[in-house]
């Protein structure tokens, strides 16, 4: 299905609005892109770069005539963003989001919503450490998974045009509960950016001479850490206190079996922690092999490893 809009809106033109903005432009989905963000930087970069024909500091302004609107704010933003913007809508207009935690964006946003607007939950599971529309490009949605979440309510067209917009921007798309997405993000996405936080903020409480060795040696998994780790502190703030019961579900597992690994340690067990490095090694080749975006020549380097 291809779809085309006369005006689309994209509120907060930040990394994941601008490379949606870019898509929107470079696959011609829309004949006009407003754009809306509460910083002037961030406003001129996204006018200064073209991803945006206008851009307003008021939502209201960039959503007036837009027959789609593209809420791309931080998650804790996202409902009151979406309030805001009503009163100016078109009627019949759709309405979506991209935020990372799908349970309580719906709960944010359905005591706004009017009757002749149709919501459509989504979340575009790409992205990068970096923020602000300087950092975004097209092609950072290709081969990744888009997952929508829609509601008892939503409008079937309104979800195939959304449906269309993301595979138009390269990536596969699925429908499931809010509740399974939370659940699967927490343990994919938010529990790994967790512990890298920890253990990045580990290493800056260590005392100054140990702290400067591991920055000035920084390499291999602790370098990875800190890439993870400087990832958008507002974002990220977001989404653990707003997805909190399953990342706290996936924690107490995590501790669990931490508590598991550190007796295998103190024990000299190494057997129990021989076991368990060769089941994450399956998993990982298991990961590896679902990504069919993958450069050959590592499923061939890690099939070759047996
Ligand atoms: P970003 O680059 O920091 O952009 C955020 C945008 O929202 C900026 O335009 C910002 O405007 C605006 N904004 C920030 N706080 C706001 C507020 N309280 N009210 C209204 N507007 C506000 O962030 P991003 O990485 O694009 O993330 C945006 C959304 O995408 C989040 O919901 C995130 O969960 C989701 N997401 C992110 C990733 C990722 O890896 N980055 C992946 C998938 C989904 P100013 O610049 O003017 O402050």
């Amino acid at each position: 299905m291809t779809v085309h809009f006369q005006k689309a809106a994209i509120i907060g033109t930040g990394l994941i609005g601008s490379s949606l903005a870019r898509v929107l432009r470079c696959r011609n989905i829309a004949d006009n892109i407003a754009g809306a963000a509460r910083s002037v930087k961030t406003r001129e970069t996204a006018l200064a770069l073209g991803v945006v024909d206008e851009a307003f500091e008021d939502p209201q302004k960039a959503v007036q005539n837009a027959d789609i609107v593209f809420v791309c704010t931080p998650v804790g933003a996202i409902g009151e963003t979406i309030g805001g913007c009503m009163p100016a809508m078109k009627s019949g207009a759709i309405v979506t989001d991209v935020g990372s935690v799908k349970s309580s964006v719906i709960r944010d946003v359905l005591p706004f919503l009017r009757a002749d607007i149709r919501f459509v939950p989504a979340h575009p599971v790409a992205g990068t450490e970096k923020s602000g529309p300087e950092n975004g490009f097209a092609e950072l949605f290709e081969g990744r998974w888009c997952i929508l979440t829609p509601t008892n309510q939503t409008d079937k067209e309104a979800l195939a045009a959304v449906r269309a917009v993301w595979e138009s921007a390269g990536m596969k798309v699925e429908e499931m509960s809010a509740v399974r997405h939370d659940k699967i993000m927490a343990l994919m996405s938010h529990l790994p950016h967790l512990i890298a936080y920890t253990i990045v903020g580990t290493a800056a409480d260590l005392e100054t001479e140990t702290r400067e060795d591991v920055i000035k040696y920084a390499a291999g998994g602790f370098r990875d850490f800190t890439r993870i780790a400087g990832s958008d502190p507002v974002m990220w703030r977001d989404i653990f206190l707003n997805n909190t019961e399953a990342v706290l579900d996936c924690l107490q597992r995590f501790s669990e079996d931490l508590t598991l690994l550190q007796k295998a340690i103190r024990q000299k067990d190494g057997a129990a922690l021989q076991n368990w490095f060769a089941r994450t090694r399956n998993i990982r080749r298991e990961v590896i092999d679902a990504r069919q975006d993958r450069p050959e020549n590592e499923k061939l380097l890690l099939k070759s490893k047996g």
